[in-house]
């Protein structure tokens, strides 16, 4: 690799090597070609865009779907010296327009986009007169409907690219490893023969537990665990905004320093309880998924679920937000199949397809909680992944549940 890339590394962004494929995610990028990044949370996606675009001509495209964190990373990359901007709906038309300005200019190595603002014909016409690039598509996975967070405009990206620059390369990036969405996105923005980069999706200091969800005994033996770990920070994850307060209330009186989290409350009452979970003013968050994306506390000790989640995508996200300095973390979650029929009955307003499409991904979600093989070797399966030998650091490694009907036919398909 070029040498003046390598000292951006380490001069603009302050790291003093490369972590997994980026060195050569990057390189790949820089030589032009199509790239498809595959890399868990928190493994470093930002810097596989933003190195090449600050180490060439031109304007990079970012699209992202996150407005919220737009201008926290376009922020973060000024602090760093790099001209970058964003544009989505909350600048007003004088904004808008000093950032046109600011890339027609050729200054600006980075411009955010959100897919809403990136589909307007004049935003389109603008981008055909700026010498660009790249395009890099951030959460590419919001292009598939087998994705957890299914964007129709996303699907409009690649014939947008047609018109402002066929010829840009592009690079996709997402955390979603699931073999049909990597089709999807594949087919959707014709890169089939990009060159593919994936990462292991193995959380080693990830200790996966299953327990049946028992009326009464569940919430009990949440309080016992909690009190087990005291001084230490964990969240618990539950479905509905009225479950988190009931549960963030049953810590208090139990003593246990906790706060709700979830999109109904004010947001700067959600702002304040973030930051005091972040600052161990309270070693619990008691949340709805709202609570997590962007969120980076490096010592979280255990996640626990309450209620399943909607998909395999969403639990390894959620238990994937304990263990991050790479200690020890522990994923709980408790189970019952009443809660994946209560969660199917959600569905059912929905159009047929992804009504189809959510009852198979829950169906999965069953499948592993109900399973007897190893957690880990489950979970990598279902995301492409080969574990050749049992993890020995999950509940049925650790503690083997009897055999049931159907156990040696999931192991054989597992191992194949
Ligand atoms: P992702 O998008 O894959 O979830 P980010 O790009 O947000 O991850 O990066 C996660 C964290 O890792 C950030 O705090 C980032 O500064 C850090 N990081 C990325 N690359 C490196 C590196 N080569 N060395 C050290 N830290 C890095
Ligand atoms: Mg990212």
């Amino acid at each position: 690799m070029n040498q003046i890339v390598k000292e951006n590394l380490k001069k603009i962004f302050g790291f003093s090597q490369f972590r997994g494929n980026q060195e050569k995610i990057v390189d790949n990028l820089l030589k032009g070609n199509n790239t498809f990044v595959i890399m868990p949370t928190g493994a470093g996606k930002s810097l596989c865009y933003q190195l090449p675009a600050v180490s060439q001509e031109g304007t990079a495209i970012v699209i992202s779907p996150l407005i919220a964190l737009m201008k926290n990373q376009v922020d973060q990359l000024n602090a760093f010296g790099i001209n970058a901007h964003f544009l989505n709906s909350t600048l007003n038309k004088s904004e808008t327009n000093k950032v046109k300005k600011e890339v027609l200019s050729g200054k600006t190595k980075l411009l955010y986009v959100a897919p809403e603002s990136l589909t307007k014909e004049e935003n389109i016409l603008f981008l055909k007169d700026a010498k660009l690039s790249f395009v890099a598509i951030d959460e590419a996975h919001c292009i598939s409907e087998w994705g957890h967070d299914f964007r129709p405009e996303y699907r409009k990206i690649k014939s947008i690219i047609a018109q402002i620059g066929p010829e840009l390369p592009i690079v996709a990036l997402t955390a979603t490893a699931t073999p049909k969405v990597q089709q999807d996105i594949q087919r959707n923005l014709q890169m089939e023969e990009a060159d593919l980069f994936k990462s292991s999706f193995n959380r080693t200091n990830l200790y996966y537990e299953v327990r049946p969800k028992i009326k009464n005994e569940t919430k009990k033996q949440i309080i016992k665990y909690i009190k087990s770990q005291k001084g230490k920070s964990g969240i618990i994850y539950c479905l509905s905004r009225k479950k988190v307060e009931e549960i963030a209330e049953l810590l208090k009186v139990n003593g246990i320093k906790s706060a709700p989290y979830h999109a109904g409350l004010d947001q700067s009452v959600r702002v304040k309880n973030q930051d005091d979970f972040l600052n161990e003013e309270v070693d619990v968050i008691v949340a709805t998924i709202a609570f997590g994306m962007g969120i980076d506390k490096p010592d979280v000790r255990y996640v626990i679920h309450y209620d399943v989640p909607k998909s395999l995508e969403g639990y390894y996200q959620e238990t994937g937000r304990a263990g991050r300095d790479g200690l020890e973390g522990h994923c709980l979650m408790f189970y019952r199949y009443d809660d994946i029929v209560k969660l199917e009955k959600f569905n059912k307003d929905k159009p047929v397809t992804e009504r189809e499409n959510a009852k198979i991904l829950l169906q999965e979600m069953a499948a592993y909680a109900e399973s007897s093989i190893c957690r880990r070797k489950f979970l990598l399966h279902y995301f492409g992944e080969t574990l050749e030998e049992n993890c020995g650091f999950c509940d049925n490694c650790k503690k083997p549940k009897e055999k049931f009907e159907g156990m040696d036919y999931l192991t054989a398909v597992i191992s194949a």
